[in-house]
């Protein structure tokens, strides 16, 4: 399997990369989302502030990640290359599930369902969650499927016809 390919599959499919063309705001949306999260990495936070700008041109542009800053993750921080993708799939998240709440709220969808992905392609204990809805204002106390690291859930808008 390729670089680019095992990326793809890491990434979440539901954002299409052409929707920045249509809604240039989302850019920003998702450049906020990724240059403010908590990322616990054990490295400096100039490998960190590297690895943000890569996950930002990766979803902007629906490309994966340089060599690189696998490469650097690699000697500083993961053992595996395979962990170095699954921690860029993670840090791209903040971004798509961003763009996923700013989405809802143009459409005016005040709720979403949770939908737990499960371990381990999400690290947190959010089975318990699945299925229960929560509003887009407040979230699960105010956590939204996607916004921690590692947490690899979706939530699925609730639509009131
Ligand atoms: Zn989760």
């Amino acid at each position: 399997m390729s670089h680019s390919r095992e990326f793809f599959d890491l990434q979440r499919a539901s954002l299409a990369v052409d929707i920045f063309s249509s809604e240039p705001d989302l850019r920003d949306v998702a450049i906020e989302a990724i240059s403010t999260a908590a990322i616990p990495w054990n490295c400096s936070n100039a490998l960190i502030e590297a690895a943000r700008a890569q996950a930002i041109r990766c979803v902007l542009s629906g490309s994966s990640p340089s060599n690189e800053i696998i490469d650097q993750l690699r000697l500083h921080v993961f053992d595996r290359k395979r962990d170095a993708l699954h921690a860029m799939a993670k840090v791209c998240t903040f971004g798509t599930s961003a763009i996923d709440r700013a989405r809802w709220r143009k459409l005016d969808i005040s709720e979403f369902t949770w939908m737990s992905i499960g371990k381990p392609l999400c690290d947190f204990d959010h089975d318990a969650l699945d299925g229960l809805v929560f509003s887009l204002g407040d979230g699960f106390s105010g956590n939204f499927p996607g916004r921690q690291y590692g947490c690899r859930c979706w939530g699925a808008p609730v639509i009131v016809f």
